[in-house]
């Protein structure tokens, strides 16, 4: 999880912080990671070491190129004011909760006979252009239902709402991800039919999402051909975590130098087992494997189909 940007300091993490600690010291005291005004460390500027508390920060360059690396405790990252152990602490604290949330959600979902897919990507990857498409196409199989997640507005659960399906926005301000306590809430007010599909739209993010299981039976990563072939390289977390990869835009493939082979090959190295389909969201290419990748994995669980009114 990101523990780096901060975005697991909510109101209730600040509230519980301090009273459980001292305040911790001036982030902008002298040789102490600032922060931009987007809340991010602007490490590069400062590459050297010094002393907080019972911890050293650790800036390594290696050799010519320009890559850095934060950090050299157990959970390989710093943040000012706190120690590594109590970094680690936090976060066990924080997936614990967040898996007997989901653990709820899922046994929730599964006594309902619904299937749901926890959809991760980066933003702009087309996750929505694809909702949309696929719950048109399959509007007269299954009953489908949407969770979305943003930072802000409701502006995609609007365009799940316009093809007919019911649609629940959660807006996670300065949140990077979902997870299971907020899912738990939407589903609370989603009209869920049994024996449906539920697709859960994530904060578009390649990190943390990784780490927060919602519930869902699969998490699925979208990657467009446009964003490189190295992305499950660079984030192979979310790469790791998700059972199926879908590979979106293929209609841009002609126009853009996007190395296929490499990507499927990328993924694999760091997820042996990922089911990879290439489609296209815009032109309906590949969507019919898509489909029946959907039906394969929900028919054991769930019984999905119904035949239409
Ligand atoms: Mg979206």
């Amino acid at each position: 999880m990101c523990a780096i940007c901060g975005c697991e300091n909510t109101a209730d993490e600040k509230s519980r912080s301090a009273a459980a600690e001292p305040p911790p010291p001036d982030r902008n005291a002298a040789g102490s990671a600032h922060l931009s005004v987007d809340g991010h460390p602007e490490h590069n500027r400062h590459r050297h070491s010094h002393s907080h508390d019972d911890q050293e920060l650790h800036v390594h360059s290696h050799g010519g190129d320009e890559a850095i690396d934060f950090g050299a405790g157990l959970a390989g990252i710093h943040l000012p004011g706190m120690s590594q152990e109590r970094i680690i602490r936090l976060e066990r604290d924080i997936l614990s909760k967040n898996d007997a949330f989901a653990r709820a959600n899922r046994s929730r979902l599964e006594a309902a006979g619904i299937f749901a897919l926890n959809l991760v990507s980066s933003p702009g990857s087309g996750k929505t252009s694809l909702l949309v498409r696929a719950i048109t196409d399959l509007q007269p199989r299954f009953a489908i239902a949407v969770i979305e997640g943003d930072q802000q507005t409701s502006n995609d659960a609007d365009r799940i709402r316009a093809t007919g399906a019911p649609a629940i926005q959660i807006n996670t301000g300065k949140g990077c991800h979902l997870d299971a306590h907020m899912v738990g809430h939407a589903l609370d007010q989603l009209p869920l039919a049994a024996r449906g599909v539920l697709f859960i739209e994530n904060v578009g993010n390649l990190v943390c999402p990784a780490a927060f299981d919602l519930g869902e039976a699969h998490k699925v990563v979208v990657l467009s051909v446009t964003e490189g072939e190295d992305k499950p390289l660079k984030y192979p977390g979310m790469f790791a975590a998700a059972d199926l990869m879908l590979l979106n835009k293929a209609d841009l493939l002609p126009y853009i130098d996007f190395d296929m082979t490499a990507c499927v090959e990328f993924a694999r190295r760091v997820n042996p087992r990922i089911e990879i389909l290439t489609i296209s969201a815009r032109t309906g290419d590949g969507l019919p494997a898509f489909y029946r990748w959907i039906e394969k994995h929900a028919g054991g669980a769930a019984p999905l189909a119904h035949a239409p009114a």
